[in-house]
Order: structure tokens, then sequence, then C-alpha cells
């Protein structure tokens, strides 16, 4: 118990991971909600134009929503898109409508293409300790945009054969990124997902990524949950859904670990030679 300590900054973190199905928007919308029930103020912002983060947290995004897609091509604040998760206090998100799927080759032709989240995130007035970035599985400039916003990516890795696959084009992004758009770009947490215990499987993965990655790692997996799978159907985070269930704890301790740790230095930060 007791309420965690809130970061100096605003802590942006990217949850990044260019295979789909692995639990991106599982994760960020749940570690968010997590972080907001442990006493923090929580944006996420979807910037998938499957808009799956925004349902999973009850919002609107319907076609005619302001939305991302306004903020990104036509320079619209933030604020006027960003709307209170009806569930959790604390809680807001910036929705994705379905027209963002034409923003990633609407902005080519922009200026400053790759830097516009950033800009409308440090002009966005409201206190935040948090924003969570929910990527779409794609290394275009959608997710070039969410990578120059922040400091932090963070990695869910789903416990399965292949786990690694196309890990190593990511961290490669990360790293043309960093050298070239945004120097405080850094691989800081990595999140097992989909963990099933039982099997040998998920523990040879969950070694395999230790053994790659090491102190990156959050000590807590998120369980394979049913009810975690269930929630978003009700318009809802696990944590609100099924509060005691076992995925619910788990992002609530991911969440606490998080905070805890702060953020973790960058400096000569080696990125671990991941073969794909
Ligand atoms: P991504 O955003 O990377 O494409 P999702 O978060 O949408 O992945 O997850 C893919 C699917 O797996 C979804 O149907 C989701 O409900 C399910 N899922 C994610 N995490 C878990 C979990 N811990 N336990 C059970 N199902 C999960
Ligand atoms: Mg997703």
């Amino acid at each position: 118990g007791g309420p965690l300590p809130r970061p100096e900054q605003t802590r942006v973190m990217i949850v990044a991971n260019q295979k789909g199905g692995v639990g991106k928007t599982t994760t960020t919308v749940n570690l968010a909600a997590a972080l907001a029930l442990h006493g923090a103020r929580v944006l996420v912002i979807d910037l998938d134009p499957q808009g799956n983060a925004s349902t999973a947290l009850g919002i609107d995004h319907h076609a005619e929503v302001p939305s991302i897609y306004d903020v990104l091509v036509d320079n619209r604040p933030l604020s006027d898109v960003v709307q209170p998760a009806p569930d959790v206090e604390g809680l807001f998100c910036a929705p994705a409508t379905i027209d963002l799927a034409g923003a990633e080759i609407e902005l080519v032709s922009l200026v400053a293409r790759e830097s516009r989240l950033q800009r409308a995130i440090q002009a966005y007035e409201q206190p935040l300790d948090y924003v969570l970035i929910d990527c779409p599985p794609s290394l275009g400039l959608l997710t070039v945009n969410a990578l120059v916003a922040g400091a932090e990516v963070l990695i869910p890795i789903q416990c399965e054969y292949y786990a690694l696959e196309g890990l190593g084009q990511l961290l490669r992004n990360v790293d043309l990124v960093r050298g070239h758009l945004n120097p405080k770009l850094h691989v800081s947490t990595i999140l097992l997902t989909m963990y099933d215990g039982r099997t040998r499987l998920a523990s040879q993965v969950a070694d395999e990524v230790r053994s790659h990655f090491g102190a990156e790692v959050l000590r807590t997996n998120i369980p394979r949950s049913v009810r975690i799978s269930e929630a978003p159907s009700y318009g809802q985070t696990v944590l609100t859904y099924d509060p005691t269930s076992s995925g619910s704890l788990s992002y609530l301790e991911a969440a606490r670990e998080i905070a805890l740790r702060g953020v973790p230095g960058t400096a000569g930060q080696a990125m671990p030679d991941v073969h794909d």
C-alpha cells in the first residue's frame, strides 16, 4: 500500500514492438490505469488507427470525434482532443479514429513530420506524471513520432516461440532515432506478457529475455488471463473489470516497479545484439 513517488518530470513511455498481438495495447491501458490508481495523473495517447486503446478505456472514438489525427496533421492542440477515462480518476486519453490510418502518408509532406507529437505534448499545459503512447505494429512515421516524443521505450514481449524475432529491427530504429532526432531515447523497460507459469516454454522465453536484456526487464510478469482479454469488450481495463484478479494485481505490481525504480540511467547503455 501507500502512494507511490511521483516523477519530478513527466515520464513519456513509448509502448512499442512492431509485432502485432504481443500485448502493447493491453499493457498501455492497464499499466496506465494501474499508475492512475496508485495516484498518478496519466495520459494515454492512442497512436494505432485500430483505436483499441481508446475502446478499452471506454473512450468515444467514432469518426467525428476530435482525435490524435487532428493533432498530428492539423496542428490541433492536444487539449482539444483529450478525454477523461470514465472509470478511473486521473486517467485521460487522446483517442485514435480511423482517419489515423491515412496519417502515415499525409505526414510525409508536412514540416517537422517526425516531431509533431513531441511538440503537441510539450505544449500541453495540464500537469501529467506519465504519458503512455500505444504504437501501431509498424515502424513508420507514427511510431517515429512516438520515439521522438519521449525518452523511455517500453517493450512488451509475449512469452511465445519467436518472442525475440523482429526485436533487432526495433532496437536498430531506437538507435537511429537516438542518433539523429532524440538523444535521450533508450529502452527503459521490458515487460513479459501472457506468461503461463505452467509451461516450460514460458520460463525458457523469460530466461532468454532476461539474459539478453537484464536490468530493463521488470521482475513482474503479466500472466495469461481470461479476465485481461475480456475487459476491453466492456470498455474497461482489468483494474476496474476485475480488481482482485491476477491480471489486475500484476499490472498494479508492474506499475509499482516502474514508479519505484524511476528513470534508469541511460549513460553508455549498450543495446543487446538480438538476432532476427
Ligand atoms: P498488440 O497491441 O501488441 O497488438 P494486444 O494488447 O491487442 O496486442 O493483445 C493481443 C490479444 O491478446 C488481445 O486479444 C488481448 O486481449 C490478448 N491479451 C493481451 N494480454 C493478455 C494476457 N495477459 N492474457 C490473456 N490475453 C491477453
Ligand atoms: Mg495494439
